[in-house]
């Protein structure tokens, strides 16, 4: 088979919010290639609502220090300060600078951008929620990822569309490219760089009800864990609170920060006995544990694992009085611009009507805190000493820098997505200034297309669907909201049967053209692998923290654990080793809410 080979200085696998800040930035100094399994503008970015955090102060004061605690405290204390500070300093620049590029944001009455409430952002003076969430409508990473497109096509940035990565060209400790598969064609491509960047996403798909588009397979991830790259903090998964009932489809959290409440089967606004200074506003690993505990508790909507989240206008106003808010209202006419894409989506997919009547909800896996470990100018790091391994970066959501600790809060990923974007392409450009592209060792992408021919070789055998469903059964069961010992033990070893099987693996379609069965099982074995990372993580792991919450140990144990997890994987299984978090200004406290 031949492979056609492409040279370029910076190669970018993804084309989501932070592959293209990225792009966009080392575009200023290096020839780059952005390649992209989906066309970049379906990337997941481009379904993010509610809003993006920075302390922009447009309406009431607000401080970068105020959402450095926060953002801390939400991550409950395992978030390395000094990449929380860039963070929150950095967030305030570069709203702007989006804004500048276009990016068309709501807008106060005094035409400054519009800010609104989101989990866990607090005044830190008084504790009452502030307006920190920079939004345009319920649209907001879509605008982020046009806007971002935009600014790469006038750049010169060269698109690779659909060409899907499926290998890191490693030797020793050098980069020098990826290998792709042309979805198109079937053919596969060497991409030959000076330095290679990963930006390609989440694995939600590892579990059953999830708000992640069903691309997001963590492919990146597992790529470098596959070539002796460990992976970060990869038990604190988190689960979106709000999540449309058996469907997962997000319900963002700005529905609670415009001010929808939660209501159980009594009509009760529960989240007022588990945060009761922050309500129904608190950090979604303590709204989440609420909903699994109200429902355990049989106090379900109709006995169900649902419970009701209302945001018509009658209840709305009646909470905003009694919380104090007595010169808040809102109206019908307010939700529908504020929350169009809500609305219809609830309208479309429940035939409820979130104006008139609640909508029914349930906890949704949504969000990897861990990933491909990075220093804070984005380079790959290869163990807990943070080793950099030269020319190899990652941002946006597989990577871990780790801002998010054990738990993120709601807008700090398009923060995460655009400030370490910003980073990581920078600092890609200087590298490539004074890198050589080092030449390509003989026959490398020999191996991954055997991999593909075995799998199309495969004749009897469980057909992909089946192996990924029982996985996320698996993991739903035994890794999820609340874990044990004995059930994640059960986990590792259902996912090394799985994996087994996974090896005589079949599929139905043996074509080359727009061969998605041949990607999909390939992508189930990225999955398989990140599920059995995680379950191997979080089985060490034993304490609760944060998204990890364990009835077995129901305790944070600072002690033993205020530490991140690195998970190799190596010839006799996975290997585990722990580095200590950087703890600056914040001492860790008992979170209360
Ligand atoms: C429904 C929803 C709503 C959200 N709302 C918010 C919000 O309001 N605020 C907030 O801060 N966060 C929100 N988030 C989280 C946030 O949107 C994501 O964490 C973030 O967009 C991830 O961006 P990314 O750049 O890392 O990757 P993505 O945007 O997921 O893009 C991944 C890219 O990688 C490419 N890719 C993947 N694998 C390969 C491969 N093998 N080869 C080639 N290309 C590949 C894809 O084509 C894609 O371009 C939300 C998430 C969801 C699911």
């Amino acid at each position: 088979m031949t492979v056609k080979i492409h040279k370029h200085d910076a190669i970018i696998v993804g084309a989501g919010g932070s592959g293209l800040m990225a792009a966009l930035y080392a575009s200023r100094e290096a020839d780059v290639a952005v390649i992209s399994k989906l066309y970049p503008t379906r990337s997941h970015t481009g379904a993010a609502q509610g809003g993006i955090g920075a302390s922009l102060g447009n309406d009431e004061e607000d401080r970068w220090e105020w959402h450095a605690y926060d953002t801390v405290k939400g991550g409950d204390y395992l978030s390395d300060q000094d990449a929380v500070d860039i963070l929150c300093k950095d967030a305030v620049e570069v709203v702007i600078e989006l804004e500048h590029m276009g990016l068309p944001f709501d807008r106060f009455p005094n035409g400054r951008i519009s800010q609104r409430r989101f989990g866990g952002h607090t005044n830190n003076e008084t504790g009452r929620p502030v307006q920190r969430a920079c939004h345009a409508a319920d649209r907001t990473g879509h605008m982020i990822l046009q806007t971002l497109y935009q600014q790469c096509i006038k750049n010169e940035v060269n698109f690779f569309d659909e060409f899907h990565v499926v290998d890191l060209i490693r030797v020793d400790n050098t980069v020098r490219g990826v290998v792709a598969y042309e979805i198109a064609t079937g053919d596969f491509h060497i991409f030959h760089g000076k330095a290679v960047l990963f930006a390609t996403g989440g694995w939600g798909r590892c579990w059953e009800v999830t708000s992640n588009a069903h691309s997001l397979t963590g492919d990146g991830a597992a790529i470098c864990l596959r070539n002796g790259i460990p992976l970060e903090d990869m038990e604190f998964f988190q689960f979106h609170p709000t999540g449309i009932f058996k469907l997962g489809i997000l319900i963002t959290e700005g529905v609670r920060g415009e001010g929808g409440v939660l209501i159980n089967s009594e009509g009760e606004r529960f989240m007022e006995r588990y945060a009761p200074s922050i309500k129904d506003l608190a950090s979604r690993d303590v709204v989440s544990r609420a909903i699994y505990l109200e429902t355990k508790a049989g106090r379900g909507i109709n006995g169900q694992n649902y419970v009701h989240l209302d945001v018509t206008p009658e209840t709305v106003n009646h909470y905003f009085k009694q919380d104090g808010y007595t010169d808040r209202a809102i109206s019908r006419e307010y939700i529908e611009e504020k929350l169009p894409d809500i609305a219809d989506f609830t309208r479309t997919y429940l035939g409820v009507d979130p104006v008139k009547e609640p909508m029914p909800i349930q906890p949704t896996a949504h969000y990897a805190m861990g990933g491909i470990p990075t220093t804070t100018d984005g380079e790959v790091v290869i163990d807990a000493q943070n080793t950099v391994l030269p020319g190899l970066f990652a941002a946006g959501e597989c990577a871990c820098v780790s801002v998010h600790g054990a738990n993120r809060l709601g807008t700090n990923s398009l923060t995460d997505l655009v400030v370490f974007g910003r980073r990581a392409g920078r600092n890609m450009a200087k590298y490539c200034q004074t890198a050589e592209h080092l030449p390509l060792p003989e026959g490398a992408a020999d191996s991954i297309i055997a991999e593909f021919e075995a799998i199309k070789a495969n004749t009897d055998g469980p057909k992909h669907n089946e192996l990924r469903q029982k996985m996320q059964n698996v993991m739903t069961e035994k890794v999820g909201v609340f874990r044990i010992q004995e059930l994640m033990d059960e986990a590792i070893l259902d996912m090394g049967k799985l994996r087994e099987q996974f090896n005589s693996v079949t599929i139905d379609d043996k074509s080359n053209q727009y061969n998605t069965d041949l990607l999909e099982a390939w992508e189930l074995g990225c999955l398989l692998e990140l599920a059995e990372v995680t379950a191997t993580s979080a089985a060490a792991r034993t304490e609760s923290r944060g998204a990890h919450a364990r009835d077995d140990y129901q305790k944070r144990d600072d002690e033993n654990f205020l530490a991140h997890t690195y998970c190799f994987k190596t010839e006799n299984g996975y290997r585990l080793d722990y580095q200590p978090v950087i703890i600056d200004r914040y001492q860790p406290k008992e979170r209360v809410y």
